[in-house]
């Protein structure tokens, strides 16, 4: 019998507090959510974790 392997994929989204700027990158331990994580790319702010959400993959 085959059976589809699914896997979760974890995503974290960071958004800086000063520009707005959105960035999606993969989840790493220990991320929490709006914990200040890293300097914007784009300006001076710092980037917070505004979201963390898991995308389901059917194999
Ligand atoms: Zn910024």
């Amino acid at each position: 019998m085959f059976s589809k392997k699914k896997i979760t994929l974890e995503y974290t989204v960071e958004k800086c507090s000063k520009c707005g700027m959105q960035r999606k990158r993969k989840f790493s331990q220990g991320d929490v959510l709006f914990a200040e994580c890293s300097k914007c790319d784009s300006c001076d702010g710092m980037s917070f974790i505004e979201k963390v959400f898991g995308e389901t993959l059917e194999q």
